[in-house]
């Protein structure tokens, strides 16, 4: 990839899906993505990338994905969203397979663009609430309560931007271009 990007976090995967290398602006993005912990490198590295990720939906969609990956042992690349309260943050994700079954996992700030107002999202999936708002973990977009669209975080009035709660998933479009794509050429 030429560098047309801002940033670049990368680590690599064992094929038992442990943390098993940080490279890159690692520390600077944990930073960013206001995850301090996450620069502790003892907490990372050895760990179960699975145990970040606290849904079913974005498990199945990570765990499809890094399968192709190793069983064709081709690259694959999507975008997504990984927004900061005070900017859209525009992402591309590349996982280049290993032989041994690790894979180098890449992770590109592409742009970000300031949103109108402040948008302060809470993950509340590991507290169990149903009936909360849902957040696509893929693109970031919210599903609101008693709504079948799904709307950018910026379309949130200011007032409830100020602190929203959330459980993640993923939102039926991203399942249609990950996942469920992934599955039917593996
Ligand atoms: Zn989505």
């Amino acid at each position: 990839m030429t560098r047309t990007y801002k940033e670049k976090v990368s680590f690599i995967i064992s094929k038992r899906n442990i943390i098993i290398a940080t490279f890159d602006a690692w520390d600077n993005a944990a930073y960013v993505g206001k995850a301090p912990e996450l620069v502790v490198e003892d907490y990372i590295l050895g760990t179960d990338i699975f145990f970040f990720i606290h849904d079913d939906s974005t498990r199945m969609y990570y765990s499809a994905i890094f399968q192709k990956c190793r069983l064709l042992q081709a690259s694959h690349s999507h975008e997504y969203r990984c927004d900061s309260p005070t900017h859209k943050r525009f992402m591309k994700m590349v996982l280049n397979p290993c032989k041994n079954g690790d894979i180098e996992i890449n992770n590109y700030l592409l742009r970000e663009e300031a949103f109108d107002h402040t948008v302060t999202i809470y993950d509340w999936t590991q507290r169990g609430a149903p009936n909360l708002v849902k957040r696509c973990s893929i693109c970031n977009k919210l599903n609101l309560k008693n709504q079948t669209d799904w709307i950018e975080p910026g379309e949130l009035s200011k007032e409830k931007a100020q602190s929203f709660l959330v459980i993640h998933t993923v939102c039926p479009d991203c399942k249609d271009r990950g996942w469920k794509k992934v599955l039917a050429s593996a």
